[in-house]
């Protein structure tokens, strides 16, 4: 299928001086800054240390949502995180990249998920309760034998999306609009002069020079910003995703399930991970990572276990690596009081706010302050040596 993405989100002039932009980071936050910027006219370039999607976005569960209890600001955010990927795949017709086939979950032994539904029905999050028996309608594919025997939450507002092919089409967008996409540069720091961040330099040896850096290195960003003096708490772990070979499924939704979480892919496969499989990844002093047989077997079991017919399924790809998640679990955006010019993204949840926080990056550098991110300063924990 040919995708028309190149007019369907045209150019348009910079209105602001800062009109050289570089991005460092080719996950989905890098990616769509570097999109908005080049739409909005800014020279942007965008570096990254290997391929694109290399990172914590070539392995995310990536399910849209933003199911269960959080602040209000952050809920805020998401929705129209979740809003921005019902335009972008109208307008560009990628919906095989990403669909909204909605979302299910229930509960674990001894567990219920009543409070959860009616704290989303309180926020206008659309929430569905269904006994057993209503699950087939709703969400095709799953065992119900499987499901808690209360009932299990649909919200058919959730989606998923891959986040590979996203990067990919963000960046073409970026070349269309006369950006360029640097990979294999090696690791990047920030070049600052005056105190200012005025570019980026390589260990490739490269030097990009701009007005402003954009800085989404994902899991890596407060391990970067510590070289400056700049310390963001953060509790990534090292997570682990699977995905399994082909499968002919009736699966369309996400399913969220007490030991095992799924969803299906453009190439029909399954993608899958959970908490405890993610515990079980063995991290060396030398900063490795080991994955069992025995956790990878168990979590292809449980994934079975959970779909109608309980195929078998196989690994054909393992994913493991850390996740970004921030100290008290809230994105980090904006330009950092301690660095003028430098703006940071790190958030879990990056694919819900992927393309949200890029275009609010973008005017944040190119034009003003947006007062959806206020809640999401760096300062907020900051503190400079
Ligand atoms: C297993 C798993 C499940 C997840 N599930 C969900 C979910 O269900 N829903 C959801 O919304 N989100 C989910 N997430 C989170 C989401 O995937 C991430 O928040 C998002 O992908 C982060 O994107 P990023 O662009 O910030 O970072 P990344 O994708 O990690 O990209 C950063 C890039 O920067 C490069 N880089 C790093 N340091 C440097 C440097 N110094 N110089 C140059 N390049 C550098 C890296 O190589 C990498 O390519 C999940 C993540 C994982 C791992």
């Amino acid at each position: 299928m040919t995708h028309e993405t190149r007019t369907a989100f045209p150019a348009r002039a910079a209105r602001t001086g800062a009109h050289r932009v570089v991005v460092v980071g080719g996950g989905v936050l890098g990616a769509s800054t570097a999109a908005h910027l080049a739409r909005a006219g800014a020279r942007v370039d965008l570096v990254t240390e290997a391929e694109v999607a290399s990172g914590a976005s070539g392995r995310s569960l990536s399910w849209l949502n933003s199911a269960g209890a959080r602040s209000d600001a952050y809920h805020r955010l998401r929705t129209v995180g979740i809003d921005r990927y019902r335009t972008f795949a109208t307008r560009t017709g990628l919906d095989d990249r990403v669909r909204f086939d909605g979302g299910l979950t229930w509960a674990a032994p001894g567990e219920s998920h009543r409070e959860r539904h009616a704290h989303e029905l309180s926020t206008g999050y659309d929430s569905v309760w269904l006994a057993r028996d209503e699950v087939a309608a709703w969400a095709p594919g799953v065992d119900v034998t499987a499901v808690a025997e209360e009932g299990a939450v649909f919200n058919p507002g959730e989606g998923w999306v891959d986040l590979p092919l996203l990067v990919d089409a963000l960046l073409e967008q970026v070349r269309a609009a006369g950006g360029e996409v640097h990979t294999g540069t090696g690791r990047a720091r920030p070049v600052l002069t005056g105190g200012r961040a005025n570019g980026v330099a390589t260990a490739s040896g490269r030097a990009f020079t701009a007005d402003a850096v954009v800085w989404a290195t994902g899991p890596w960003v407060p391990r970067d910003l510590a070289e400056l003096g700049v310390h963001l708490p953060q509790s990534s772990p090292v997570s682990l995703l699977l995905e399994t070979q082909r499968v002919e499924h009736p699966l369309r939704a996400v399913l969220n399930t007490p030991r095992v979480a799924i969803r299906p892919t453009p190439r029909g496969t399954f993608v899958l991970d959970s908490g405890w499989s993610e515990q079980e990844v063995v991290v060396h002093d030398d900063g490795d990572h080991e994955v069992r047989g025995s956790t990878v077997a168990g979590l292809l079991d449980e994934a079975s276990r959970v779909l109608v017919g309980n195929p078998r399924l196989e690994a054909v790809r393992r994913g493991v690596g850390p996740k970004p998640v921030p100290g008290d679990g809230e994105p980090v955006v904006g330009e950092l009081r301690e660095v003028p010019g430098l703006h940071v993204l790190f958030t879990h949840s990056g694919a819900t706010l992927g393309l949200v926080l890029g275009e609010f990056t973008a005017r944040e550098v190119l034009e003003e302050r947006v007062p959806l991110l206020e809640p999401f300063r760096p300062e907020r924990f900051t503190t400079a040596r």
